[in-house]
């Protein structure tokens, strides 16, 4: 199998000291590319030399609503000198709605900012959303189709807004959550993304597959991802290697590795 993690944090404390051995397993389980989003300015060094080190990372760059109050005052120019640095993604960006606790203004400004970032710069984002498809389609509205493109991680929204998101210009990826055996609204909408914008990711350390027999409490990691990729082509009638190649493909073309870049 040929896998694409569309969206996964390596930089986690959880793969401290032993990230070479998180790669070989990865490696091994047919994952060869990674996108590896940052979270906060704190973040984004590690990232970058992740990605030095390993060929199969893409490198993203971005605030994620959970850790506003650790951006400080210089995050724009810092992230702009990231992002400028090469191929990259901008990301983990994005609106949660769920967390009462974190200002909505705040959140909506801070991540339209870096969608703009992201058009200007011709870069395609990594987009966090939970309860905030009202405001997510408010905000493209007023900025237009994404350019290059842009995903929607772990994707929990309704099936009937799948055509909506598509049309401008985004990807849908889908996590460990469509392992779930009570997933039935990620199915419905996993069934209804075009064969051309179907992504899928691990999301690692979180979000681990529900596998038989496994610990919920271990650290989800990129070799995680077969298991991923094998209940999403159940849902869509097709073998598991050929959907796994069409998501790769999908994904190859988004950051820009693919064969017309
Ligand atoms: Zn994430």
């Amino acid at each position: 199998m040929k896998l694409f993690d569309a969206h996964c944090h390596l930089q986690a404390f959880e793969f401290k000291r032993r990230i070479s051995g998180v790669m070989e397993a990865a490696a091994e389980a047919g994952v060869v590319r990674m996108v590896c989003c940052g979270t906060e300015p704190g973040d984004w060094q590690e990232v970058k030399e992740i990605a030095r080190a390993y060929d199969s990372v893409i490198p993203a760059f971005g605030v994620h609503p959970f850790y506003m109050d650790r951006a400080g005052q210089g995050w724009r120019d810092t992230l702009r000198s990231f992002l400028a640095e090469g191929s990259a993604g901008v990301g983990e960006i994005g609106v949660d709605f769920l967390r009462k606790d974190l200002d909505r203004e705040l959140q909506e400004s801070i991540f339209t900012e870096q969608l703009v970032m992201a058009k200007e710069m011709h870069l395609p984002a990594s987009i966090h959303v939970r309860k905030g498809w009202d405001t997510l389609i408010h905000i493209l509205k007023r900025i237009g189709p994404l350019e290059p493109g842009g995903v929607i991680h772990s994707y929990s929204g309704s099936a009937d807004l799948v055509d909506v998101l598509e049309r401008y210009g985004l990807y849908i990826s889908f996590s460990g959550s469509v392992t779930r055996p009570n997933a039935k609204k990620v199915k419905k909408a996993l069934a209804q993304v075009s064969p051309d914008r179907v992504l899928i990711e691990t999301d690692s350390p979180d979000i681990l597959p529900t596998t038989p027999g496994r610990d919920r409490d271990e650290a989800n990691e990129p070799c995680n991802l077969p298991v991923v990729a094998k209940a999403a082509a159940a849902v869509r009638n097709t073998g598991a290697e050929e959907f796994a190649l069409l998501a790769f493909e999908n994904g190859e073309r988004l950051y820009g590795r693919g064969q017309e870049t």
